[in-house]
């Protein structure tokens, strides 16, 4: 019964997964992780690309015969270090090694693929752009990119790595979610400290927009008002940054007290307007509070609102009141909204995906670094190689102890 409803649906968004480098294939793997623990059927197939041995041995979630160590005669497991150079030369001349792991995702079923990176590193910087060209040319699916940019305080280099992939993978991929590690972090704490709470934030809101139109399992409960994955196609567009705002509330489920249970039924009914207002309220946080990427959300030129949570405290009123609002506050015309039931849930979730931003701070510094760095350039490729050489040699001094503990590759 619940294939069927499937088939005939074909709701949700099927993605092949790809995380590319170091931050790349953590994200990647946590998408995983959250698909598998929200019984989600999102993701087709996942693959982790990396330079670095360490990095993919680190990963949980995606299984060792999808981790592919590539550069190996270059570099020989040792990663890049901030060399998106390296790291794009290094894709080019692995393209079929990386090819031949997507190979075995069932390709059929995939509906995009979705590429997610650090924009400041090496080998992911480096090598997504290439990875989006070559899959742009071979498969007609979009190719969407998820770019992490790099905080201020980490330095020229990655500033730098960041300001030229973020334009090139743009270039080459049909929209780019990105998220700001600058906005991020949390004050007095270091970047890397705030890595786990930053990447909790970042799957919420992938998780929640990518699993919309799922059924759920138990009660073959569709939404009244359902976002499907050609909505999302749409809403992304094939060119572009893209952002996400998100909201949530916890409710009072109907799993209620001893107590409640001797009250009157029609308290259990929830009042339609106390519904709609808490929704509409819901839409102005996600759209006003910290976005993945800060942007004018009156430069965006499409949006897409969809309320996850209990059936019973979702309406067709809160989304369109929403919806409406959204139109407003953006001006564009473009705006979708949707619902998405899960029955048992104790909270009522809003996630917001802005399409085609084209004014965002952080974009217009990230472009004045690349044309300011054109100037400093040899010094800070200087930089880069030092770096690269005393990575080289400390790991080949650890060399012996790392080739013991990897059976994998
Ligand atoms: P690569 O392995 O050479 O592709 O490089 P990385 O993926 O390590 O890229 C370095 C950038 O990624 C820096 O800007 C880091 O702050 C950022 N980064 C590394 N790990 C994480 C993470 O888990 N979450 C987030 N949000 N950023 C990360």
């Amino acid at each position: 019964m619940l294939n069927i409803l499937k088939e005939n649906y074909g709701l949700y968004m099927k993605i092949g997964l790809i995380g590319f480098g170091q931050a790349g294939g953590k994200v990647a793997d946590q998408l995983v992780e959250y698909a598998v623990g929200t019984d989600s059927e999102i993701i087709v197939d996942a693959v982790a690309i990396n330079t670095a041995k360490a990095d993919l041995m680190g990963l949980e979630n995606i299984p060792d015969e999808k981790r592919v160590l590539i550069g190996q005669d270059r570099v020989k497991g040792h990663g890049v270090g901030a060399d998106n150079e390296l790291g794009s030369e290094i894709a080019e001349q692995d393209i079929q090694e990386i090819q031949n792991s997507i190979d075995g995702f069932a390709t059929h079923e995939i509906e995009a693929f979705v590429i997610v990176t650090a924009l400041g590193g090496g080998t992911g910087s480096g090598g997504s752009p290439v990875l989006a060209k070559h899959l742009k040319r071979i498969y007609e699916e979009p190719v969407y990119g998820v770019g992490i940019l790099p905080s201020n305080s980490e330095g020229s280099i990655y500033s730098l790595n960041a300001a030229r992939s973020f334009q090139t993978f743009v270039e080459e991929i049909d929209s780019l979610i990105t998220f700001d590690n600058e906005t991020w972090k949390q004050s007095g704490e270091s970047v890397g400290q705030g890595y786990e709470s930053m990447n909790d934030e970042l799957i919420r809101r992938l998780g929640l927009l990518l699993s919309a139109g799922q059924i759920n399992e138990e009660s073959g409960t569709v939404g009244e008002s359902v976002v499907d994955s050609s909505e999302i196609i749409n809403t992304l567009g094939e060119r572009g940054i893209s952002s996400i705002g998100y909201a949530s509330e916890t409710v009072q489920t109907k799993d209620k007290g001893l107590l409640d249970r001797f009250r009157s039924s029609s308290n259990d009914e929830i009042d339609d307007g106390q519904k709609t207002n808490r929704m509409t309220s819901l839409a102005r946080k996600a759209a006003l509070s910290r976005l993945t990427l800060e942007c004018n959300v009156d430069s965006v030129e499409r949006a897409l609102v969809m309320f996850a949570g209990p059936p019973d405290h979702l309406s067709r009123k809160g989304i369109e009141r929403s919806r409406k609002w959204i139109e407003e506050e953006t001006g564009s015309m473009e705006v979708r909204g949707g619902d998405y039931p899960i029955p048992g849930s104790d909270k009522v979730a809003c996630v917001i995906l802005f399409a085609g931003v084209t004014d965002a701070d952080r974009i217009k510094e990230m472009q004045q670094i690349a044309i300011e760095a054109q100037d400093s350039i040899d010094e800070i490729k200087q930089e880069s190689e030092d770096n690269l050489d005393d990575l080289l040699q400390t790991e080949e001094m650890s060399d012996d102890t790392q080739d013991d503990i990897d059976p994998l590759f």
